[in-house]
């Protein structure tokens, strides 16, 4: 680093030297912090998972949320796209679930079993931890229904399509904008 002499008494050349010290250490420390769209983990000594609380929704443009950090990048813009396009059609589009841990997906599968009483029910709504595309960060749930509803009508435009006829709010990347969606799937089981 370039810097000009100090020609004043020591006192202030060490204090010079302790101010560098601390922005080094100051920089240091931003480096090592999860950047806005890194991938989610151990934050400030939390571990992220990805949850919402239930009921919840967040922003599709909160950066700082796991369940947006973690999302595939190119899911991601063209899920802020189409936000910006539907807000301008009055209609408010919300994620209600985006990356998910592959730990939270596994709760979300056993609380699944516990309601619906078979593995096999509960697999029609939640997928395993080794087969869901939110672990991957590649799906992403919209809500409320009025926003998922104007998603499955423009989503094509943007690339997202709906993967699972019984679930009308989980969207994925499945065709280039403008493209042509496949036909859902009858359900995640499938
Ligand atoms: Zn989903």
């Amino acid at each position: 680093m370039a810097c000009r002499p100090v020609h004043d008494h020591v006192h202030r050349r060490r204090t010079v030297t302790a101010v560098l010290g601390a922005l080094v250490v100051a920089l240091s420390a931003c480096a090592s912090d999860p950047v806005p769209g890194g991938p989610p983990g151990n934050r400030g000594g939390v571990v992220e998972d990805g949850s919402i609380p239930e009921h919840g929704t967040i922003s599709p443009f909160d950066s700082e949320h796991a369940a947006i950090r973690g999302l595939d990048p190119d899911l991601l813009a063209a899920v802020r796209e189409a936000a910006r396009d539907a807000r301008a059609a009055g209609v408010e589009l919300r994620v209600t679930s985006g990356w998910r841990s592959r730990e939270y997906q596994q709760r979300l599968l056993d609380e699944a079993v516990a309601v619906h009483g078979s593995l096999a029910e509960a697999r029609r709504l939640v997928s395993t931890p080794e087969k869901s595309a939110h672990v991957t960060g590649k799906a992403i749930d919209i809500g409320p229904t009025d926003a998922a509803d104007w998603l499955v009508r423009h989503g094509a435009d943007y690339g997202l399509c709906q993967t699972y006829a019984n679930e009308m709010w989980h969207f994925e990347l499945s065709t280039e904008p403008g493209g042509e969606c496949p036909v859902p799937l009858s359900d995640a089981a499938g």
